[in-house]
């Protein structure tokens, strides 16, 4: 039978049937997948196959992964060269930053940015709390509303709070597998309680076998819009991997410097004082925000410390 893995507690899945059933699901024994060095096999997202456990209720086993089309990783937080799988087969991913309390740094929305161009998962920017917005924080999110928008991003502005850009916002979530990510503080459960009050506790009561014994943390779990579509809720999770980049390739997930690229005069340009370099002279020609190549500098640093 084929399933969609909805939620995953690191040993055990909740999965879903094409007909709407629930099953609590395991992998048995080892699991290799083909390249991947990943703690856990099956993500979030998963299309796989099961059969169900002999002389168990509801317990079925996972004996295949469908091909994903696209998937995210971040780093275990207790061991660097271990790796994780948060989600897969997503649409798009939801950034939630707010300019103040707390404010979001650019350099985190370009890490972001720059990890869902390399995993082939289509962004989107949601600027929360327009409520509690002065004039000043109004002429902040405009820049950088301009500046995302510039290079192709969509951008809004809501307010939880005063219920306005939601509708825009739940539009763009209707029939897609969307991630949400954002900084503790954002607003971003806030969202997700919004447009799924019924089927939120819905999903907790099915899977009701009542975490005994699983306080581990849960890494990602998958909720059913009303309107048609999914969201995957990431609670904790700050940073995406940016493990398999190098130096050489990271330009190319900014896309307004990717389109330059063929310019540069070296091919091995990293865009710092190089010759030639095209990245460079439309920086200098206000093409490029000082904010985005300041955004590829500080990524640079952090892979060069790793490289040295
Ligand atoms: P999360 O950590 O991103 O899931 O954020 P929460 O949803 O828990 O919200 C963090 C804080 O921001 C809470 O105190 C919320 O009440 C508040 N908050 C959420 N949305 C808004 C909003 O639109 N405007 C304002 N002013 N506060 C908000
Ligand atoms: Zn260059």
């Amino acid at each position: 039978m084929e399933a969609l893995v909805y939620k995953s507690t690191g040993s055990w899945y909740v999965v879903k049937t094409g007909d709407g059933n629930i099953y609590k699901a395991r992998v048995k024994g080892r699991f290799k997948m083909e390249g991947i060095t990943s703690t856990n096999p099956v993500a979030v997202g998963d299309m796989v196959n099961i059969e169900m456990e002999a002389g168990e209720e509801n317990t079925a086993v996972i004996d295949l992964i469908v091909d994903r089309k696209n998937y995210i990783i971040r780093q275990s937080p207790h061991n660097k060269n271990q790796h994780h799988i948060i989600a897969s087969n997503l649409d798009q991913s939801i950034l939630f930053a707010t300019v103040k309390n707390p404010k979001t740094s650019t350099g985190f929305i370009d890490r972001f940015l720059v990890a869902s161009e390399a995993y082939h998962v289509n962004a989107i920017l949601v600027f929360n709390k327009a409520d509690d917005f002065n004039k000043n924080d109004h002429k902040k999110y405009e820049t950088l509303s301009n500046i995302y928008n510039s290079i192709g991003y969509k951008v809004l502005l809501i307010s939880v709070v005063n219920k306005t850009g939601l509708h825009e916002l739940a539009a763009l979530l209707h029939n897609k597998t969307s991630l949400m990510s954002g900084h503790s503080g954002v607003g971003k459960s806030s969202f997700v309680n919004y447009v799924l009050p019924a089927s939120k506790i819905k999903t907790q009561d099915v899977s009701g076998w009542s975490g005994k014994g699983l306080h581990t943390t849960t890494f990602a779990e998958m909720f059913d819009l009303e309107e048609g579509g999914k969201i995957i809720d990431t609670p904790g999770l700050r940073e995406f991997a940016l493990s398999d980049i190098d130096q050489y390739e990271l330009a190319h997930y900014f896309p307004e410097m990717r389109r330059l690229l063929p310019q540069c005069q070296f091919n091995n340009c990293v865009h710092i004082n190089e010759p030639g370099c095209a990245v460079k002279q439309a920086l200098d020609d206000g093409i490029i925000s000082i904010s985005r190549y300041n955004g590829y500098i500080n990524i640079l640093n952090t892979m060069a410390d790793k490289y040295n």
